[in-house]
């Protein structure tokens, strides 16, 4: 009998705690090598066709990414126009999330703004992006976040070329370019 509650105890003892993952939320494992470099890491589902997610804390956010795009990314940010690497860049490719690698944005669909900031007047797919409306600084704007991971992209306005209409101005610093 007692050695059979050395062996329960010892069960117990070695029981893994669970991931801290929000209710209802289904996580995706990343590597972290693999943000670092310019990788697209496609989306994934689970059974029911919905987008796995990438869950994290805090910490592990501030771990992975500059203190630059933790702020834009995790905290809202904004990045000053014309300082960033890519609403410049002419180069065929795919952008995709600084945070997760899932593909937000393509070079056919980016445009001379003039802000100085990357803009698009769409996304590879509508699904990849999420948002809420935004009513900071006495304006209504309405948000763009990667669906994957939720990190903080920028916003989108109705004032874009055609054929949508619409300028998504997003943040250079939460984006990674992958050349074609
Ligand atoms: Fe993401």
């Amino acid at each position: 009998m007692k050695l059979i509650s050395i062996f329960l105890m010892f069960l117990a003892c070695n029981t893994t705690p669970d991931l801290p993952v929000e209710k209802g939320a289904t996580n995706i494992e990343m590597p972290a090598t693999e943000m670092l470099a310019d990788t697209i890491v496609p989306a994934q589902y689970d059974a029911q066709g919905k987008l796995i997610k990438v869950v994290k804390s805090k910490e592990d956010w501030k771990k992975q990414l500059s203190a630059d795009a933790y702020r834009v990314l995790r905290e809202e940010g904004t990045e000053r126009a014309f300082t960033g690497k890519l609403w410049d860049n002419h180069e065929k490719g795919v952008y995709v999330c600084a945070g997760c690698g899932l593909p937000l944005f393509s070079s056919e669909t980016k445009f001379e703004s003039g802000t100085g900031w990357p803009s698009f007047y769409q996304p590879i797919s509508k699904e990849c992006i999420a948002g809420n409306e935004d009513s900071s600084y006495g304006m209504l704007r309405e948000e763009v976040e990667c669906a994957r991971c939720g990190g903080h992209q920028g916003h989108v306005f109705d004032d874009g070329p055609k054929p949508t209409g619409l300028r998504y101005c997003i943040n250079s610093v939460s984006l990674r370019f992958v050349k074609q």
